[in-house]
């Protein structure tokens, strides 16, 4: 959808863009494509998206000839969405995609343009799914994506990082400068790609293992023999995301 048309559309709707729910729509037609072409998951496979909007990202992925689940807070969107699609090729999901996500099978692929104030607690959501997504494409704040690429030894680096880059591969396929949304945001925006590391961890490993690398991130000054209770010198940024998951498999009875 362009400018013009996605003005025209909320006008007729009375319906305005709520900066609480994070709505800031794409309108470069490219940008929507090139998002869709990142997903390699096979067309036959389960992909959610999340906070599909008016639609631009799913339309795409429909005409790949893919049948969407999409999570949608708006119930504006939402009828919106059910009129556009068949319910073949789309089923909607109304609600807190926070709740209504985890009533739902793991998919194989997700995708979304996410609603900026919730995407690390949906990303670690996501993480502690029952089966792990084998791939998400997610357009999020840049400074969020900043933490999840994240080196050991930097600011940047913490727990969502070590927890996140242990159970995917992280790559940055481009940032977006805010004139391609409306209402522009007045952040810059990136586009990732996350990828499942084989094998990965249970569904319950995966949430004891978040738990420790939270704990042990929760006062980055203090030592890990301190936080942890580990026989171990070291600051929670020093120990790279290898070592965090040694130290969790050798001590996690401690905590
Ligand atoms: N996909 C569209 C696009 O790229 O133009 C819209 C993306 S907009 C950044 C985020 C969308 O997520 C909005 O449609 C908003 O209503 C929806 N949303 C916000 N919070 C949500 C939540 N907690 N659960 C489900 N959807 C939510």
């Amino acid at each position: 959808m362009t400018l013009a048309q996605i003005k025209k559309f909320l006008e007729k709707k009375n319906l305005c863009p709520l900066k609480h729910l994070g709505q800031n729509f794409l309108i470069d037609e490219n940008i929507c494509l090139q998002i869709v072409s990142y997903l390699k998951t096979p067309i036959k496979e389960a992909v959610y998206e999340i906070g599909p909007g008016l639609g631009v990202l799913t339309e795409h992925l429909i005409n790949q000839g893919r049948k969407i689940t999409a999570f949608e807070l708006d119930m504006g969107y939402c009828r919106h969405l059910a009129n556009l699609f068949s319910r073949d090729q789309l089923t909607v999901v109304h609600g807190d995609v926070m709740n209504t996500l985890v009533e739902h099978p793991a998919p194989q692929g997700l995708i979304g343009n996410l609603p900026y104030n919730i995407t690390t607690p949906l990303l670690l959501e996501i993480g502690k799914f029952s089966d792990l997504p084998k791939e998400l494409v997610i357009t999020i704040q840049k400074e969020v994506g900043d933490r999840l690429l994240a080196c050991q030894n930097t600011k940047d680096y913490g727990a969502t990082t070590v927890f996140l880059q242990h159970l995917f591969r992280i790559t940055i396929k481009r940032t977006l400068t805010p004139d391609v949304f409306y209402p522009q945001p007045k952040v810059q925006s990136a586009i990732l790609r996350l990828e499942r590391k084989e094998p990965y961890p249970s569904q319950e490993q995966r949430s004891k293992f978040h738990h420790f690398v939270k704990i042990g991130f929760s006062q980055r000054r203090k030592k890990l023999r301190n936080t942890l209770n580990i026989p171990l010198d070291e600051r929670p940024q020093h120990i790279d995301v290898k070592d965090w998951w040694q130290l969790f498999l050798k001590y996690r009875s401690s905590l």
